[in-house]
């Protein structure tokens, strides 16, 4: 659904109307696009205190930098935060409309509780800058201890392809060896997107394949049609079944003899009441598709050896698994469940089957769960973010198709809100 505030904002009257009247100004955001596939304006590279990082370079900045990077690993105590004013107080304005500012940390050190103060400083830093930067521009804080295992990540916070992430924290392991072809990055794999036939899942397929993946578009059956044209535009394939059948992870593993490199939950459904007017049918029915086949299907994969090593598990929770939504005490303990599952599989996964486990948690995306939302509740959904939009789609999908990288592997166990720095949960 168009948001035409967004469009009205966009125009000359709408400007000078929402500045009078004090109305919130959203700015149109850069996403990527074939013809315009990175930035242009380059990356200013700054450092706050003494830092221990080496290798990272990035395109030259114009004087309109389209990202900033604060490297602020070394940050230790209360002076070397004053580093991190000095460093992005002067450069801040100067930063291109829709571009980003990365700020990068280190790990919290529990021997030292001046370094645990500072580095978590970072963290509140961050969501305050990205809350009032504005002009389509996010803030990001990534932790981590080795540059090259960040690469894959640090190039998506600082590309078009990260335009609706923004106040996330994201902390990045040690490198694992992945060979990747910067063109295709998915080239020779294949993904399965539950949920593919639409919305979210139709453009997650859309960018996997974009990416090289060959992808399996999984749908109900009566989503069938629907499921096989997008895969045959794809040059993938349709499986229909409803992923709550008892032998859906079987029948998965049939399908896809050669194995799975990237599997993607994100089939999902709403049915929303309040707790007391909730028959235990709509409560059952939300959790068996949102976190029950989650959790069968996952076990049953890693099980049977069908994830290969190398491989990615991305699924979908939702900011209502971490703000709680009325009406949703079904949806957000689902969602919240999911949550739980990548925390406690992520490590054990990665050491038994050499499997990421990572979340994407979406906020207010346009789709048509959303564009059914009353007017006023809709509006205000939109609006209650630090972009001041709702997100699309394809936002969600550059998201996955970051986890799903096979240089992503040193992210593992994260929960990444797609969500324009959404105030709920916030
Ligand atoms: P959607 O309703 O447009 O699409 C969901 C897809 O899942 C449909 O194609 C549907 O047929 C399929 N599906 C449902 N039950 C299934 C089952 N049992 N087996 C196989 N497929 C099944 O929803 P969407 O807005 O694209 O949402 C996608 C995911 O993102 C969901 O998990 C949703 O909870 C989550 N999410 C969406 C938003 C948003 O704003 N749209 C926000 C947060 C989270």
């Amino acid at each position: 659904m168009a948001d035409r505030y967004l469009s009205f904002t966009g125009t000359a009257p709408g400007r000078f109307l929402t500045r009078r009247l004090g109305l919130p100004q959203p700015a149109p955001l850069r996403r990527w696009s074939r013809e315009s596939p990175e930035f242009e304006g380059g990356v200013l590279l700054l450092t706050a205190g003494k830092s221990e990082l080496s290798g990272l370079e990035f395109p030259a900045p114009s004087e309109a930098p389209a990202a900033v990077l604060l490297d602020a690993t070394g940050v230790r105590d209360v002076e070397g935060l004053a580093e991190v004013h000095a460093a992005l107080h002067p450069v801040v304005r100067s930063v291109a409309a829709s571009g980003r500012v990365v700020v990068l940390g280190a790990p919290l050190d529990p021997a030292d509780h001046h370094q645990a103060a500072a580095q978590q400083a970072l963290e509140g830093f961050t969501r305050s800058l990205g809350k009032e930067i504005g002009r389509g521009r996010t803030v990001n804080l990534v932790r981590l201890t080795d540059a090259s295992a960040a690469e894959s990540t640090l190039r998506f916070l600082l590309s078009p392809r990260s335009a609706y992430v923004s106040g996330q924290v994201i902390e990045v392991g040690r490198a694992q060896e992945a060979d990747v072809d910067r063109e295709h990055t998915l080239a020779g794999r294949t993904a399965l997107v539950t949920g593919g036939a639409r919305g979210i899942g139709a453009a997650v397929a859309e960018t996997l394949a974009r990416d090289g993946a060959r992808v399996v578009v999984l749908d109900v059956p009566a989503a069938s049609a629907d499921a096989e044209q997008l895969a045959a535009r794809l040059g993938g394939s349709a499986l229909a079944l409803d992923i709550t059948a008892p032998d859906a992870g079987a029948r998965i593993a049939e399908a896809l003899p050669d194995g799975l490199d990237v599997l993607v939950h994100n089939a999902g459904i709403t049915r929303d009441r309040r707790l007391a007017n909730m028959p235990a049918e709509r409560w059952s029915s939300v959790l068996d598709v949102n976190l029950a086949s989650v959790l069968r299907t996952t076990d049953a994969l890693l099980k049977a050896g069908t994830l290969r090593r190398g491989g990615r598990i991305v699924a979908t929770a939702s900011i209502a698994g971490i703000a709680g939504n009325t009406g949703q005490t079904n949806y957000g303990a689902s969602k919240a469940g999911v949550v739980g599952l990548v925390r406690s599989l992520a490590p054990r996964a990665a050491a038994e089957h050499g499997v990421t486990v990572n979340a994407v948690a979406p906020g207010f995306i346009e789709t048509k769960m959303t564009a059914a939302v009353p007017l006023f509740i809709r509006e205000a959904g939109r609006r209650m973010n630090s972009l001041g939009q709702g997100g699309l789609p394809v936002d969600v999908a550059e998201t996955t198709a970051w986890l799903a990288h096979p240089a992503s592997g040193a992210v593992n166990g994260q929960v990444v809100r797609v969500c324009g720095q959404s105030l709920l949960g916030a």
